[in-house]
């Protein structure tokens, strides 16, 4: 049996990243960064496409993550640049109080180089987002003719599903509240840390989920940002997106004698080119032909698997007559629907296993693995968002000896994440290796949020 270290991608040792992001920051900018910010990557163990249909996610936090050094400038510029070999194209610079007129007509030429669809787009939401938030709360209110110059260098792969797009917002955003807000001015550097309340991180997470929305133009639920901003080292975080509450969970019990891999297939997805708004179109429109705004609100608390069957038969009763619903194929609706609400129960289980609740289940392990891989039949017969690769990585995983495995994040490429005990790996590496030499392996340490460096 063969394993290489290559197939592994290690998260790197902070503070050596750290060193080295500074002084390419002075070298690109002739002046020292004020500091470093940093927002990790998620693997979400359940509850993909539901985020926006309010239903409970459980995301964990990763080693990996976006690393932003900053300093303030006083001439109202933003100045980016990206350390990512792939989509650095130079230093961008726009006029960080245009930011945000982008939807007015006429507006774009205030923009220097902000294209749609352009990197830079993600940082330019969050500083947006910032300032709108801080309208209502002091603590984040943005100074008067803010600007800054930015160096950005990630230890993820880049849309491998493993959101480093919310990394990216969520790490600028604090490198903003930082060196622009009254919080950050009162509390230097890594202070911050301390200062950041539970509902600042809350408000935060809600204020880069708007940076994607409304500037990026992506269709996000909220679920990577809230993994982002307000994860816990050693924890799952219970995300209940009817109101963003969440509760960390210990993951000790399922990763007693086993390991979580993330699986990135190389194979990197595009979440802005309509696919992703495809499905979530069809679930919406399911959702409003059985007359719920949330599709969570078709489920009752505590929800189960006849609770599903009970919502299917009722779409197929409403659904009968009809050739379409809103304009969308049938049976693609109701192939989203299952998918969201057998997402919903799947999520339920896992909370009710992992906050203890659960107590006398004796193969937890086995029963965590059989639902992640029951997750994934579900990503790919019914949400209908997985891909070949995928397919085979899962499918080789399971024969290698893993408890379960699913693909995780939007889909149409990015991640598997695979249950197994680490005397399988070895096996399972080589097998992997086999499949695509684009394949590596990143160890799923749940870990803390976004923080000042
Ligand atoms: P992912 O699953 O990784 O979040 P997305 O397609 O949602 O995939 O986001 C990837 C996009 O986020 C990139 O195309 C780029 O625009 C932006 N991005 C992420 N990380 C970086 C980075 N380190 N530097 C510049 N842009 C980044």
């Amino acid at each position: 049996v063969r394993t290489t270290d290559a197939v592994w991608l290690a998260p790197g040792e902070p503070q050596e990243i750290q060193s080295d992001l500074v002084s390419r920051f002075h070298e690109e900018y002739g002046r020292p960064a004020s500091g470093t910010w940093f927002a990790p990557g998620r693997a979400n163990l359940n509850g993909e496409h539901i985020d926006f249909h309010a239903g409970r996610c459980l995301p964990m936090a990763l080693a990996h993550g976006t690393y932003v050094a900053a300093a303030p400038r006083e001439d109202g510029l933003l100045r980016l640049r990206t350390l990512d070999a792939s989509l650095d194209d130079g230093v961008t610079t726009v006029f960080a109080d245009q930011i945000g007129l982008r939807a007015e007509p006429g507006a774009e030429d205030a923009l220097k180089d902000g294209a749609a669809g352009h990197w830079s787009q993600y940082v330019h939401g969050a500083l947006w987002a910032l300032r709108e938030l801080g309208t209502s709360q002091p603590d984040f209110q943005v100074s008067e003719g803010f600007g800054a110059d930015i160096l950005v260098v990630s230890t993820l792969p880049i849309g491998g599903g493993l959101s480093s797009s919310a990394a990216l917002e969520c790490a600028s955003i604090l490198a903003f509240v930082a060196l622009g807000t009254p919080l950050g001015q009162q509390n230097p550097l890594d202070d911050l840390n301390a200062a950041l309340t539970r509902e600042h991180r809350k408000q935060l997470a809600a204020a880069c989920v708007r940076a994607e929305v409304e500037v990026v133009g992506a269709g996000t639920g909220g679920l990577d940002q809230t993994a982002a901003m307000r994860a816990r080292a050693g924890k799952v975080l219970s995300l209940d997106c009817r109101d963003f509450s969440v509760q960390p969970l210990d993951i000790g019990c399922i990763l007693r004698g086993y390991r979580l891999i993330a699986v990135d297939t190389g194979q990197a997805h595009r979440l802005a080119d309509g696919q992703f708004s495809d499905r979530r179109a069809d679930a919406e429109a399911a959702a409003q032909l059985l007359g719920f705004e949330r599709l969570r609100d078709a489920l009752p608390e505590k929800p189960r698997k006849a609770d599903v069957l009970h919502v299917l038969e009722e779409f197929d009763r409403l659904a009968e007559q009809l050739e379409s619903v809103g304009g969308r194929d049938i049976g693609a609706c109701r192939r989203r629907l299952r998918h969201a609400l057998t997402e919903m129960v799947r999520s339920e289980k896992l909370h009710h296993l992992l906050s203890g609740e659960a107590y006398g289940v004796r193969h937890i392990t086995s029963t965590v693995g059989d639902i992640l891989t029951a997750g994934h039949m579900s990503m790919r017969d019914d949400a209908e968002v997985s891909f070949t690769v995928a397919d085979l990585v899962v499918e080789t995983a399971l024969a290698q000896g893993a408890e379960g495995a699913r693909l995780i994040g939007g889909g149409f490429g990015g991640s598997v994440l695979v249950l197994i005990a680490p005397a399988g790996l070895p096996r399972l590496t080589a097998a992997l290796e086999r499949i695509s030499r684009n394949i590596r392996l990143i160890d799923v340490a749940p870990s803390a949020a976004a923080h000042a460096l």
